[in-house]
This record gives structure tokens, sequence and C-alpha cells, in this order.
């Protein structure tokens, strides 16, 4: 025989689950007040908004204050949500639609920076930055000066290929993301490019390192740092050393694939290395992004590697896409079109 409920004592303590629930509700509004004024305070004078050390600090002091009540794991889940119900007030579209700064824009997270392997054509940049736009994307990439195997095959656009880019982000209203390969194209494109990408080759290239660290200090201008991808992980950490020593801290990770046995057989140009978004975490408080182009190599994966890399914790993702990938002049089997993408961001923001 089942015996019977006491309907009565558990109506009294729904009551106070009720109370409960009320006052967690009123402290989380409460909490996300104060942090936007932190967030504008940090804005007025042109800092990075968001402070993943902070956030280690946060479950470093409750850890040591409630340890002795809930595990590591427990304290890391309330703060996931505290945080997550803060980044979602904050990340409403028209905020992104509105953010008048690259850095500001670069808040928003995860981001997505897209746009075609190479710069080629007005045609082709009119036909793919409008169809990235009306996704919101607000970051615009294009290679122009193409670090290519063989120096028989197309080298991108060059400085012609700086200004069609930055043509095209203007009328759309993004800002542009491009590689350049040595100190003299930075000076010459500087005020052209919003977030200069240091390329894979180009990792250990040290004495570049330096000079893309002294000279992007003057107005800490953001930097994509991809990783070697013959490099170790803290190789990759001491690279991003060298340019933020002179006081830049706005350089990201990218990790993009690094080459192991698998190439002998498999059809992915690289291995994906997502478990290193989990140590990079550990690491180093730099932002970390995940290019699933480059790592996969193969377009029908690209969605599901960003889908996993953004779960992973990254904080964007810098893919290739093309109006028409079938016509790419470079790399047009790891790229997808803009449409492609709605997938990947309607599930970025159903879960961040
Ligand atoms: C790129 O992103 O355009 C590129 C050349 O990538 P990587 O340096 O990672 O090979
Ligand atoms: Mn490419």
């Amino acid at each position: 025989m089942p015996k019977s409920l006491n309907y009565k004592d558990i109506a009294e303590l729904r009551g106070k689950i009720d109370l409960i629930d009320n006052q967690i509700v009123e402290l989380m509004i409460s909490r996300h007040e104060v942090s936007e004024k932190i967030i504008s305070l940090k804005k007025s004078a042109e800092y990075d908004v968001f402070d993943k050390s902070r956030e280690k600090e946060i479950i470093r002091e409750l850890t040591s204050k409630y340890g002795n009540k809930l595990s590591v794991d427990e304290i890391k889940a309330m703060f996931n949500v505290i945080l997550k119900y803060s980044k979602l007030r904050h990340n409403s579209l028209n905020e992104i639609a509105e953010a008048s700064s690259v850095r500001d824009v670069l808040c928003y997270k995860p981001f997505i920076i897209a746009g075609p392997c190479t710069v080629e054509s007005d045609e082709q940049m009119e036909k793919t930055v409008s169809g990235l736009a009306e996704l919101g994307i607000r970051l615009l990439r294009g290679g122009t000066f193409k670090p290519r195997t063989s120096p028989d095959t197309f080298q991108g656009l060059g400085a012609e290929g700086v200004k069609i880019l930055r043509k095209y982000a203007e009328k759309y209203n993004m800002f542009t993301v491009t590689e350049v390969l040595d100190e003299k194209q930075l000076l010459e494109h500087y005020d052209d490019i919003d977030v200069i990408q240091i390329g894979s080759r180009n990792m250990t290239n040290f004495s570049f390192l330096n000079q893309v660290g002294k000279i992007t200090t003057r107005d800490k201008k953001p930097v994509i740092l991809k990783r070697g991808y013959g490099s170790t992980l803290n190789e990759f950490v001491e690279a991003g050393r060298y340019i933020t020593q002179f006081g830049n801290e706005n350089v990201i990770l990218c990790l993009r694939g690094i080459r192991t046995f698998e190439q002998i057989d498999s059809n992915m140009r690289n291995t994906p290395d997502l478990g290193a978004i989990s140590e990079l975490k550990d690491k180093s408080d730099l932002n970390i992004i995940f290019d699933p182009s480059h790592a996969t190599g193969v377009s029908k994966y690209v969605v599901d590697i960003s889908k996993a890399a953004v779960t992973l914790g990254a904080d964007g993702l810098l893919i290739e896409a093309h109006h028409n990938p079938a016509e790419a002049l470079i790399d047009g089997k790891q790229t997808i079109t803009p449409s492609d993408l709605v997938d990947l961001i309607t599930f970025i923001k159903h879960w961040f």
C-alpha cells in the first residue's frame, strides 16, 4: 500500500521554494545590473569587456569559501548559469548590429568571422558579403596576401584585395580580418585592417611576432594568431606572448587543425585539434577561436565541428564562406555558403 502524501507539508515547503526562486531571480537581475555598469565603465575606457582571469578568480574564491559544502564542479555549474544569463541579456541582436567598434563586436561570444578564403573580385565579394551581412555577421575575413604551398598558384590580389575587402566591409557595416605576411604589409595596410591575422606558417617567425606586438600596442588592435600546424600547445601559447609582451592583450589564439599520421589516409586536410580548446583555456587567458575550414578541409564537416568547438568553450569561429564554393579560386572544397551558416547561427543563439 503506498503511503498517503502529506499535502499540507508539501504546500508549505513549496511556498519556501517559491520564495527562494523569487530571491534568486531578483539577485540575478541585480547582479546583471551591476555587471552592466562595469561593462559601460570598461567600454568608455576602451577596455575589453569580458575578463577571463576574473571569471577564474571568482570560481577560485567561491571554491575556497564553499568548498566544504559544494564540489568545484557544482560551483562551476552554478556560476555558468549566472554567466549564461548575463551574456544572454547582453547579447541582444540589436546590440551587435549597433556595436560601433571591432572590440565591441568581439565581445558578443561566441562570435563568427566569415568570408572567402581569398578576395577574388567585386562580383564575388558583393554576392558573398551581402549574404553574410543578411545573417547579422559583422566580422568579414578575406585572404589578400596568400601564403601558398606552391609559388605557381594564385597568391591573392595583394594590396588591391585589401581595398576590395575594406570596400565591402564598409558597404555592409562589417569589420575586416586579413592576414599579413610581414612588417611592411602590416604597416602599409594598417588602417584598412581591423583584425590582423598571423598565419600558421608564421607562428614561429618570432621577429615578426615581436614587430606585430610593438606596432599594435599603440591602439591595441586585435590580432588573430593561428596555431602552427606542427606546433605544440605550449609553443603556441609562448608565440602569443611574443605579441602580448608589449601590452596588447587583444590577441586571439586560433586553432586550425594540426598535421598528424591521420593525413595518410583521412579525407581531412588536418586533424581538428578540438581537445586543445579545453587545455588552452587552462593555459591562457586569451580568447580562443577555432577554424573548422582549415582544420577539416571538407565543407560538409564544417558546421558540426563548429558546434563542437563552441560547445567546448571556443570564444569564436573563423569560417570560409563563398556564394558559390565550386567557383572559389582557393579552398573551395572546405568552403560553405552563407546559407549553410543559418543552422550554426540558430544553434549558437539557442545555446549560448
Ligand atoms: C587562412 O585562414 O587564410 C589561412 C591561410 O590559414 P592558416 O594560416 O591556418 O593555414
Ligand atoms: Mn583558406
